[in-house]
């Protein structure tokens, strides 16, 4: 029972029974209405995933939120600055290491990596890797709740980009298993690092996997009709999409080019 909260003025206080939405105050394009830090915990131990950009009155609200609580650990679902920023500030302010796949965003001597289970009184989170939108994301599966914490893996709105460090054929197959297991576990809620909680992961997932394969038809169409850089293939491809979305849309189609060609 995932005892899912969905509130209709955004991702702010949503959540399942254990993990408690906070949207910290950087909405733009490529976020959304900002990123999602989220704690998880249900006694006095409590467990924080991407304490989001070093924000300081993002990261006062974090804390107080946790009403004097321990923080066992701060996770990063992956490195990028909208989500790790702020981790060195939070890890002071409340006194925990930062686990992370990549060294470079860990403070202390623990990484992060699939396969992984992090414990708070009794509730698991289990690491699953997701490589992708970045080298290094992950994410982590609440079994309690029968939630999964997505990161930029899959968005509560719209369709993730492949960042220059991500790879798209590692993101295919990252989908591909979040389906899998998300069926076999019987997933109830996806927790995204931006945008509103899913309620229905397997149709979440299956529309990812769907509009992947159908941009990559559209490229290869527009490539057919003579369009060579990337940016004539955006200017086809995105042509109903907002312009202030074509330098994301551009990085996409830059990894879904090295994917074709790769
Ligand atoms: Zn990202």
């Amino acid at each position: 029972m995932s005892g899912l909260r969905i509130p209709l003025d955004g991702p702010d206080g949503s959540g399942t029974t254990h993990a408690f939405g906070l949207l910290a105050p950087n909405p733009s394009p490529m976020t959304l209405d900002g990123t999602n830090t989220w704690v998880i915990g249900r006694g006095e131990e409590m467990l924080v995933v991407d304490p989001g950009p070093d924000d300081e009155s993002h990261l006062q609200r974090v804390a107080a939120h946790l009403h004097g609580r321990r923080v066992t650990t701060i996770l990063l679902t992956h490195g990028h600055h909208d989500h790790s920023g702020g981790a060195g500030r939070f890890a002071e302010l409340v006194g925990a290491p930062v686990r992370a796949l990549d060294p470079g965003h860990r403070l202390g001597d623990e990484g992060l990596a699939e396969g992984d289970v992090l414990t708070v009184d009794g509730l698991e989170l289990h690491v699953v890797g997701t490589p992708g939108h970045s080298f290094d994301s992950l994410c982590f599966w609440l079994p309690e709740d029968r939630a999964m914490l997505t990161g930029d893996t899959v968005l509560g709105r719209g369709t993730t980009v492949i960042a220059p460090d991500g790879d798209l054929a590692d993101y295919l197959r990252s989908l591909d298993r979040l389906r899998a297991r998300a069926e076999q576990v019987g997933a109830e809620a996806l927790l995204p690092g931006h945008g509103p909680v899913l309620p229905d992961p397997i149709g979440a997932l299956d529309g990812y996997i769907a509009h992947r394969r159908r941009r990559l038809d559209q490229i290869r169409d527009a490539r057919g009709r003579g369009a060579k850089t990337p940016g004539q293939i955006v200017e086809i491809v995105y042509a109903d999409v907002d312009r202030s979305l074509w330098p994301a849309a551009e990085m996409s189609v830059r990894a879904q080019l090295a994917y074709l060609d790769g």
